[in-house]
């Protein structure tokens, strides 16, 4: 077992967001390493980038999450 495996989530609520998002691309582009996705929270307006490309392969998130509301 690792660290991380180890860590429980629910020691650290501020990094747990009240809702389970949902992501909607705003904006796209393809670079050396694959498809770079600007995404939104439809419900809370949060942004984040991802990083997707395969098919089928959900998109992984290349950075934090930002809240206007911070
Ligand atoms: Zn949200």
């Amino acid at each position: 077992m690792t660290a991380i495996e180890a860590r429980n989530p629910q020691e650290c609520p501020a990094r747990t967001p009240a809702h389970e998002h949902a992501w909607s691309v705003e904006s796209s582009h393809a670079t050396s390493i694959g498809q770079v996705l600007y995404v939104r929270c439809v419900g809370c307006g949060t942004r984040r980038v991802d990083l997707g490309g395969a098919p089928f392969v959900p998109p992984t998130a290349l950075s934090a999450e930002v809240s206007l509301n911070d």
